[in-house]
């Protein structure tokens, strides 16, 4: 079950949802940066003793799936959020254009392939809905191919939720005057030079598009055992706190147990 605070972002599935009516500059689910902030460093912590037991445990998986638009902060959430849970236990897998390879597949083959097994939470720097967002954006796809796969994208995640596969999905709502403002800087300093690519300037363009595409695909694909939250993200401590917040609490409801004893007491073991 979805807590409080996870449902203040929330999407319904089936419900519209309206992207240009959420503040993407909205502070209101935190009492002030500072208090955001050092809870930011609980919540990591709270996250990696609880993956340390989910991969101890060894029967589930978690699912975090990050989407948004070019510099709305899908890296830095991996390294705000997951940053002390260290190698081990983890996995981040970021989907590009798809390879030759890849293209010669159905588009969840990559995807399925790099799900996480039992006692791992995954993270996915974009993802599977590339192929109902840029895809459809840039009509990449023939328009009937794109409508089949909402629904394949749910049997998909159904799929990995009956087989212990928690899912979580966090679309990073920037706004477009928050992106220029992130690409001014990544063509100003050297250091961030390596993450422009002037292509994203087409998908700029777009924009209004990929709204639209997102907002079919959180209305489409949003059941509750893999739902959608939109996370203001304008501000990197907002973005940070409220996802570092909903993973914590998923874990904390998925309560993994460390395994006992198997098939030894310990009262009996000597070691000398
Ligand atoms: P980035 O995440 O900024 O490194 O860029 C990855 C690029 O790959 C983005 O422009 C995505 O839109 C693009 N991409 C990811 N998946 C797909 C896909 N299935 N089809 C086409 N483009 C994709
Ligand atoms: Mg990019």
């Amino acid at each position: 079950m979805a807590s409080p605070f996870a449902r203040r972002f929330t999407v319904e599935g089936g419900k519209s949802v309206s992207l240009a009516k959420i503040d993407p500059r909205d502070e209101s689910a935190f009492e002030s940066k500072e208090k955001a902030k050092a809870e930011i460093a609980k919540d990591a912590e709270a996250i990696n003793q609880l993956q340390d037991c989910l991969y101890a445990e060894g029967r589930r998986s978690l699912l975090v799936v990050l989407q948004g638009m070019d510099c709305s902060g899908k890296d830095g959430t991996v390294r705000a959020v997951f940053n002390t849970c260290g190698p081990i236990g983890v996995e981040v897998t970021p989907f590009k254009v798809p390879s030759a390879e890849e293209r010669a597949h159905d588009f969840l083959w990559r995807v399925h392939k790099a799900a996480p097994p039992k006692g791992i939470i995954g993270i996915f720097n974009r993802s599977h809905y590339e192929d109902v967002l840029v895809v459809k954006v840039k009509k990449l796809a023939k328009p009937e191919d794109i409508e089949r796969r909402y629904e394949e994208i749910n049997n998909f995640e159904k799929l990995l939720s009956d087989h212990g596969t928690r899912i979580l999905k966090f679309m990073l709502h920037i706004s477009k005057d928050e992106q220029a403002e992130r690409l001014r800087e990544r063509v100003t300093d050297p250091k961030k030079f390596w993450k422009f690519n002037p292509s994203d300037l087409e998908d700029r363009k777009l924009w209004p598009h990929f709204m639209d595409a997102y907002e079919t695909a959180l209305k489409r694909c949003s059941p509750a055992h893999a739902p959608w939250h939109v996370i203001p993200a304008d501000r990197n401590w907002v973005r940070n706190a409220a996802i570092a917040r909903i993973v914590r609490e998923t874990l904390e409801d998925m309560a993994p147990k460390y395994p006992k004893p198997d098939g030894w007491d310990p009262k009996k073991v000597v070691i000398e």
